[in-house]
């Protein structure tokens, strides 16, 4: 007797079991009962987070849909907090940074209620896109993420200079969009009211303010392209993946009440402030007194004009209106934020040794040298986690094993500042 073909999950490659329930494809395709599983469960519970099926196309027809799911990520007027409510959901992540909160807090409540204003006034409320300037790793990429997750709306963080790699625009800003749509679970008019974060904006900035000397064309080209992007245009967005047939239609995607919220460290920008401030106090009117000045955080007096001394070409300016910056982190600032969010890094390593039955203790002589090292490596915030993954490694590898031998089942554990300081010499060593 013939021996029976074994059967494969073409997904899987699992071998089919004999009265196994299966799915057959057109072309022999085969999916066994755990896949098929998956992919229901998988399918379903996307549907349920866009509030409606299908995705794409017929978002319109599923509005009922999703008001009967109670969707979350659906904006309404009643929805979006006080300004004082989001600035004080902004602390509970975020350390310092007072006066960007606050105008971001502003801006960011102006900015939905435009989306309900009414028509019939002759008003028109315009669009004001946020513009963060401050050193790398103070927060402005946390404050932009913050945000979203406050509103519930769907939100993607782009790098401007990827925009600049590939030249001009095309391609690369509707792969902003692209993102944006995803977060939104492919629902065009949530990602319409979504928020986009561009980092390193400064990056795509001309190298002079004079147009007819360095004429940066990859720079200015990108923040052309941009510019109908922020302000409000409708974008043609290939659907999810790139088209993978021509005559597979675009996505339309009108980017008007999209909040665009860019970042950038503009390094040296410092130089134009004091520039214009000395010119300024010179002149006849001067809102800011030469003896007052504190020059050792001259970010504090940006105006528009610095960023157009840096290379950001008018326009673009003009329709980043809301500007803002954040200070370099102090000491403080720093051991505030190894402990205090909601989330901070301390916390977290405390709760995966909790997971273990041991309670981690971080002597506070340990927290200062972690912020010492972090302040003399120049890394900013994002430097604290890596130092204290250096430092907590060896203990994640032996504790667990030797707490299971235990018997006693809760214990304690310090980090010593003589261990920090062994443990960070030795991966410098290696
Ligand atoms: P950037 O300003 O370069 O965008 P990020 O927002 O990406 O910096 O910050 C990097 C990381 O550092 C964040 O994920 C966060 O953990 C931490 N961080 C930076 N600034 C702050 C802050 N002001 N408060 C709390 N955490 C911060």
């Amino acid at each position: 007797m013939a021996k029976k073909e074994k059967l494969h999950c073409t997904f899987c490659g699992r071998e089919i079991a004999e009265n196994e329930i299966t799915l057959l494809g057109v072309h022999g395709e085969i999916l066994c009962d755990n896949c098929a599983m998956s992919i229901y469960n998988y399918v379903g519970s996307q549907i349920e987070n866009i509030g409606g099926y299908p995705p794409y196309d017929v978002v319109e027809k599923s509005a009922d849909n999703k008001a009967k799911k109670g969707n979350n990520k659906n904006i309404s007027l009643n929805s979006i907090p006080k300004p004082t409510e989001i600035k004080s959901f902004l602390d509970q992540y975020i350390i310092g940074q007072e006066r960007a909160k606050r105008t971001l807090a502003v801006a960011v409540y102006n900015h939905y209620k435009r989306l309900f204003q009414p028509t019939d006034d002759g008003v028109e409320i315009e669009k004001s896109n946020i513009l963060l300037v401050g050193p790398t790793g103070t927060g402005k990429t946390l404050l932009a993420r913050t945000i979203a997750r406050m509103l519930d709306v769907p939100f993607a963080i782009v790098d401007a200079t990827v925009l600049t790699e590939a030249g001009y625009v095309g391609e690369d800003v509707e792969s902003l969009l692209v993102r944006l749509l995803e977060d939104a679970g492919g629902d065009v008019k949530k990602a319409e009211k979504g928020i986009v974060f561009i980092d390193e904006i400064d990056k795509i900035s001309r190298k002079s303010d004079n147009p007819s000397i360095t004429r940066d064309v990859s720079g200015e080209g990108v923040q052309q392209g941009l510019l109908k992007l922020l302000e409000g245009t409708v974008v043609n967005v290939p659907p999810h993946g790139g088209r993978k047939h021509p005559e597979q239609s675009f996505i339309e995607v009108n980017t008007s009440n999209i909040l665009f919220i860019c970042g950038g460290a503009f390094e040296g920008i410092e130089t134009k402030i004091a520039h214009r401030l000395n010119t300024q106090v010179v002149g006849f009117e001067s809102a800011v007194k030469t003896t007052q000045i504190d020059r050792k955080n001259l970010l504090q007096y940006i105006q528009p004009q610095d960023l157009r001394a840096y290379g950001l070409i008018p326009e673009i300016i003009g329709r980043l209106p809301i500007l803002t910056h954040l200070d370099q982190l102090s000491k403080e600032s720093l051991k505030r934020i190894l402990t205090e969010p909601k989330n901070a890094v301390i916390k977290q390593y405390q709760k995966l040794m909790q997971m273990d039955g041991i309670e981690l203790i971080f002597n506070d002589d340990v927290l200062d040298y972690i912020v010492d090292k972090t302040l003399e490596y120049r890394l900013g915030a994002r430097g604290l986690r890596s130092l204290v993954e250096t430092i907590m490694t060896d203990l994640m590898f032996e504790l667990p094993t030797k707490e299971q031998d235990k018997e006693k089942k809760a214990s304690t554990y310090t980090v010593t500042l003589a261990y920090a300081k062994q443990q960070i010499e030795k991966a410098n060593s290696l």
